[in-house]
């Protein structure tokens, strides 16, 4: 409102200056020796001195309002990039304050996961049935959590571009070792919620993949904790890895809720949760998938999936094998 007021005073001082140095212009240009010359005698004597001065002082005008115009876009536009530059500079300190609280966290709570895999394996005392079950559960809600803390520094390291991948060249018998020990991890868990993994693979042990084998485990536990958490109990998840000359791929099949269709562009985005994920299980952050996507995609591979509402889902992702007798160690930090 201050801001209009302000700007009226000055369109209305900018067209009596126009007119005040229209009629100087016309004066000492026009009538450099006319001693004589007044306003009163252009107007009655000249029409074509009047139009002049008429023209003159618009041409002025629009002028003073282009510059007016201009100046208080160049205002705005500083006003605007000062407000993101503080908003960017707030969103860092919660992005560094959520980093900070999700390191801190991560120690203890895999301090407790080990504890109750040790309980579970009763190595300190025989449990009864009812306490494994009890430990049991315990142990998957230590999961989820470490899962949601690792999610959690993954998206902070992604906005404050600190994520950082170490690409070497491994072998897909020591991928397949990798994948076995994820199956493995999950077996607490599943045989809680009777929900069986088999895996198959299909590959060739010696060749090799250029992958950071950290990010590909954490994806392939997020691929198949998603199966196991959004499958019917008594299911079956099946998980495959095989290989052909240009792409190792692994797969994770279920027979779950599945995703509805109309949801199935949103499944990558960050934070999204399908509505029948939601009434399914009530906790899940949606930002695995988002992780997983941002990571095959550094390692110059795809990852998609094909799911029906009721029946399923079947989730890939393929990278690009290393040129056969590539045998050199390449070790690379790819920023993300
Ligand atoms: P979260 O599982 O923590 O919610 P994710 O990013 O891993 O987050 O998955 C995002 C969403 O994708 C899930 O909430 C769910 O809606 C859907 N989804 C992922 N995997 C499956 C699956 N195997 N079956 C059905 N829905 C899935």
């Amino acid at each position: 409102m201050h801001r209009t007021y302000n700007d009226i005073l000055k369109y209305i001082l900018a067209i009596i200056l126009s007119l005040i140095y229209s009629l100087f212009i016309i004066r000492f240009f026009l009538f450099p020796d006319d001693t004589t010359f007044s306003l009163v005698n252009a107007i009655t004597h000249s029409k074509e001195v009047l139009l002049l001065v008429i023209i003159v002082a618009i041409s002025f005008f629009i002028l003073s309002i282009v510059t007016s115009y201009t100046t208080i876009l160049r205002g705005k536009f500083k006003e605007e990039q000062e407000i993101s530059k503080s908003l960017r500079k707030k969103n860092e300190i919660k992005t560094k304050f959520l980093a900070f609280a999700a390191h801190n966290l991560r120690t203890p709570a895999t301090a407790l996961r080990w504890s109750l895999n040790d309980f579970l394996k009763n190595e300190y005392v025989k449990l009864t049935k009812n306490q494994q079950g009890s430990i049991q559960s315990l142990y998957s809600i230590s999961l989820t959590m470490i899962n949601i803390i690792e999610d959690f520094l993954d998206i902070s390291r992604l906005e404050l571009q600190k994520f950082e991948i170490s690409l070497k060249a491994i072998s897909l018998g020591r991928l397949k070792e990798a994948i076995e020990h994820t199956i493995e991890e999950f077996t607490p868990i599943s045989k809680e919620k009777k929900i069986s993994i088999e895996s198959t693979f299909d590959i060739k042990e010696e060749l090799l993949v250029y992958i950071d084998l950290i990010q590909i485990s954490r994806i392939t536990e997020n691929l198949i904790e998603n199966a196991v958490n959004y499958s019917h109990s008594g299911s079956a998840v099946h998980v495959q890895l095989k290989n052909d000359k240009e792409f190792v791929s692994l797969s994770i099949k279920d027979a779950g809720i599945g995703i509805p269709k109309t949801e199935h562009p949103m499944i990558f985005g960050e934070f999204f949760r399908s509505s029948n994920a939601k009434k399914h299980k009530s906790t899940g952050s949606g930002i695995g998938l988002y992780i997983a996507r941002k990571l095959i995609e550094a390692h110059d591979g795809t990852i998609f999936f094909t799911s029906e509402e009721g029946a399923g889902s079947t989730f890939t992702f393929k990278i690009p094998m290393t040129a056969e007798g590539k045998r050199e160690v390449l070790n690379t930090f790819k920023r993300i």
